[in-house]
This record gives C-alpha cells, structure tokens and sequence, in this order.
C-alpha cells in the first residue's frame, strides 16, 4: 500500500519504461544494445574510414534485426511497430552514425514500400532476402535538381515495345554503392501532376545503371553516399512498385515512416551525448571543482534533459498513433522536425561543455555533432535555427 513515506520518496533506480513498451521489446532492446556493443562498437573508428561492411547486413538478418515488424511469412519476427523504434534507438551502441542510417534506410525506407505496395512475386523477390541480409537497397528520390520539391525530379520512364526505359540520376544515395537493388522514383507522365510519377524497383546491376562517384561528406562518415545516373534502363512491367502514376503518394507515405524512425534515432543519439558528457562534466576539474557542479553546467543539463524528454514524448506518442492506425502526417513532420533540432542543439552544448576536448577526434562528441547535423537535412529539411521559430520544407 502507498503510504507518505513511499509516495514521497522518488525512487530513481527504478525502471523507467514507456508505456508503449513491453518485455519483448525490453529483451529486444537487451540483444540489439548487446550486439551493437560487442559486434559492431569495436570496429566503429575503422568503419568511419572505409565505411562499414556488407556483412553487417548479412549478420543482422541472422539475427533477426531487419525484418522486426515484417509477418513470419517473409521471415519478419512478426512485432509491432515500436520494435523498429527500439532498434532505431540500441543500434545508435554501435557509436556509428553511419551504420545506423544505412541499416535504417534498409528496413525503414526501402524495404516498407515493397511490403505495402509489392505484389506477392516481388516481396518473394526482394523483401525475403532483403529481411535475410541477402541483399540490400537503397532509395532514390533526390536528384542534383531535386530534393525538397520531390515533384521536381527529372528521372523518367517511358514505354516502349512493353517494357520501360528510365533515364535520369539521383544523388546523396545512401547504400547506393553497396545496393543490390534500388527503388527508384520516377515521372512517367509529366502532364499529369502529383498522378504522374511512378516507383521502380531496380536491380543496380541491369545495364545502364552506373554508379558514378562515390560522395564525400561532413559526417556519417561509415555510410557509403553515391551519385547514380540510369542511362536508358530497360525494366519490365514486374518492376512497377504499387501503381502507375500512384509513385507519389507511395513515396509520401514512405516518408512517414522514414521520419518517425529518424526523430527516434535523434532522440537516442541526443541522450548517449548527454550522458557521455554528464559523465565527463563530473570529471573535469576547473576552478577547484568538477565542471558539471557549476551552476551555469547544470542549467544547461536540466536544459538538454528536458529538451531531449520532450522530443522522446512526441516520438513515443507518434509512434503508439502510427501503430494503432492512424496516418499521424502533421505529428510526425512535429516529431521530425523538433527531434532534428534538439539533437543538433543537445550535440552542440555537448562540445561546449567538454571545451578543447569536444573539438578533438578521441572523445566522439566532435563526431556525434557532425553526425547529427544531418538529420536538420535528410527526409525533409528545416528552414530555420531558432527555437521560437523553425519551419519544414513540403517534402
Ligand atoms: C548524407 C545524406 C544522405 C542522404 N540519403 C538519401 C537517400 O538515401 N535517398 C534520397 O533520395 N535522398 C537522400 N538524401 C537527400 C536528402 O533527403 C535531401 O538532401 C533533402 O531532402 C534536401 O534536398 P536538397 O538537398 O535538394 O535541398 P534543397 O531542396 O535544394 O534545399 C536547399 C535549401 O532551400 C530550402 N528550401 C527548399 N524549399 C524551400 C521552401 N519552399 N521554402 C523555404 N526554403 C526552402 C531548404 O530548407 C534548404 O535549406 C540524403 C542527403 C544526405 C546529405
């Protein structure tokens, strides 16, 4: 029975879980953070110059990790959406921003389209042995002209003697040089509008795709980015993803999921900078006294606490919306858009407390900056820093 005494006196060892999650999800959550810090964490400094390895995949569809929320039929494991949000945040335990974006572009961007709109041949084809870390996609919406405004791509495909021809280029393409395969966004109607566009799924060895340059960047260092040019690409009716003239809104939808996922990363990446930080705050000593016992540090850690609180709040109850049902557009584009932001704000403070150390290479925090700073731009960028007023862009 509750009596004063206990009601009062706040327990802080105590197990603080979401309501949306359960036991499964607490031993997923055991075995995802597991793996990534004994398989994948050691490797981290390397990746970040040669990028990371394919096995990656082909060890995460061993276990299980690429197909959470996929039914038992195409070798998913058959959970909920919030499985993918637990792997979204424990994956971050491999401290590779990289890594954790090309996973997240397998099994939350690329491969969510195939189960939603493929026909039952091309989930056999694609998704099974894409869920098996057999083979690995990529997603192609961006194009040199085109990024925010989608319904400005130029990449097209016409039909001729009943198959399709598809030229044009994408850029920014995460696993774009590892892909097997790709799912490509295309106009095939450019007088029909928002109805004129039409999703490919494209093997990248077919000839006429060619994988042009492999892009260097700020951050993310362990994923690969590539520039891509489709030269007169013969595919045939099979390779239409969902509808023809329907790629729009198939690729808007995509985006939901897409963004949901990225604000959950955020939200982790923002709290394992935190604590590294509280952790080095209570170290450092300046003055007499350890930094992070300075009145000013702890503002600024009650700041960030609450900051990245909030966020985890909007991705949470996102996430329970999306899971039960409904199509949560506006919350979603909120979870993104304030997810994005604190992260990057959280990772800045973060280099600010550790001073001269925050700007070196050895204590991560430099790279957990450079990391995040992309998720202000990926899936839909934001068009102001300030936390009064930010906007996202249509995409
Ligand atoms: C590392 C990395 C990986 C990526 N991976 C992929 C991938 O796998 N697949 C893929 O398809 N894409 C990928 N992208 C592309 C990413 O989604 C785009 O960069 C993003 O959508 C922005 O498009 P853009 O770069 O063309 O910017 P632009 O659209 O050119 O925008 C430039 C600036 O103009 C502003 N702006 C645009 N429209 C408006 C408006 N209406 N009002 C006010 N301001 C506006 C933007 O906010 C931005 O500040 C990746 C990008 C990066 C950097």
């Amino acid at each position: 029975m509750a009596t004063a005494e206990t009601v009062l006196k706040p327990d802080f060892e105590s197990k603080r879980r979401h309501f949306i999650f359960n036991d499964e999800h607490e031993q997923l959550r055991e075995s995802i953070r597991s793996f990534a810090q004994k398989e994948l964490a050691p490797h981290a400094e390397e990746w970040e110059e040669t990028t990371f390895p394919d096995w990656v995949f082909h060890r995460m569809g061993e276990l299980g990790f690429l197909g959470l929320s996929y039914p038992e039929e195409y070798g998913g494991q058959g959970g909920d959406y919030y499985a993918n949000i637990v792997l979204a945040e424990e994956i971050g335990h491999a401290n590779s921003g990289g890594l954790a974006m090309g996973v997240a572009v397998h099994t939350d961007m690329a491969t969510p389209p195939i189960y939603m709109f493929g026909t039952e041949e091309q989930k056999q084809r694609y998704l099974v042995p894409s869920i098996k870390g057999e083979l690995i996609s990529c997603l192609g919406i961006t194009e040199p002209d085109a990024g925010s405004d989608v319904a400005g791509i130029r990449t097209h495909g016409v039909r001729d003697n009943g198959e399709w021809v598809i030229n044009g280029s994408k850029t920014y393409i995460t696993n774009g040089h590892r892909a097997n395969y790709i799912v490509l966004v295309t106009k095939t109607d450019p007088d029909a509008g928002y109805d004129g566009f039409t999703l490919f799924l494209v093997d990248m060895d077919l000839p006429g795709v060619v994988r042009e340059k492999k892009l260097e960047k700020l951050g993310m260092h362990a994923s690969d980015t590539a520039l891509l040019a489709f030269n007169d690409v013969r595919v045939p009716d099979d390779a239409i993803l969902g509808e023809v003239g329907k790629g729009f809104y198939h690729i808007m939808w995509e985006l939901q999921g897409e963004r949901l996922i990225g604000a959950a990363g955020c939200v982790a990446g923002a709290q394992r900078a935190f604590d590294r930080t509280l952790q080095y705050a209570l170290e450092r000593k300046a003055f007499g006294r350890e930094i992070g016992h300075f009145q000013v540090i702890r503002h600024k850690f009650a700041d960030m606490a609450t900051k990245i609180e909030s966020a985890r709040q909007l991705v949470y109850s996102t996430a329970w919306r999306f899971q039960n049902g409904e199509y949560p557009v506006r919350e979603i584009s909120m979870a993104k858009l304030y997810a994005a932001r604190i992260a990057v704000e959280v990772a800045d403070e973060c280099i600010q407390i550790h001073g001269g150390a925050g700007y070196m290479k050895e204590y991560g925090i430099e790279r957990a900056w450079r990391d995040m700073r992309l998720n202000r731009i990926g899936a839909g960028t934001d068009v102001r820093f300030s936390t009064t007023s930010t906007r996202t862009t249509a995409r």
